[in-house]
């Protein structure tokens, strides 16, 4: 499968890696939206949350336990933003999911 993010957790392509563990990788994003932009991404490959199984819901819940427990490597301590883009509509351009993790700034609401 021709995926950057597949790639990137193989490791054949080369990633700065800020965090690593059996269910996941957190990277930062080459193109950042915030003073501080991680993205999480979860090992096993799937596009949309409507397509987990129960391993990976199992997965999602403890990436999520894990993210807020980075506070210092993640920047978290004044508050932060995690988004999820969902096709089209949400402009998602990697069809892997991931988590985008926002921080060390104040941020405005900006739906569109
Ligand atoms: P999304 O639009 O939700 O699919 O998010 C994809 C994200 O991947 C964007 O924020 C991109 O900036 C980011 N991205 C794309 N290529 C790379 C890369 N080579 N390294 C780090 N982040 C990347
Ligand atoms: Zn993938």
């Amino acid at each position: 499968m021709d995926c950057l993010f597949c790639k990137f957790v193989s490791g054949e392509i080369p990633v700065g890696k800020v965090y690593e563990d059996a269910d996941f990788i957190i990277i930062k994003d080459i193109n950042p939206q915030a003073k501080n932009h991680f993205l999480a991404i979860p090992k096993r490959h799937f596009k949309l949350l409507s397509e987990m199984n129960k391993d990976d819901e199992a997965c999602l819940g403890r990436i999520f336990a894990k993210i807020s427990s980075l506070q210092e490597e993640l920047c978290l301590q004044n508050g932060y933003r995690l988004v999820i883009n969902q096709g089209e509509d949400a402009g998602q351009t990697v069809f892997h999911l991931h988590i985008h993790i926002l921080s060390g700034q104040k941020m405005g609401w900006q739906p569109a």
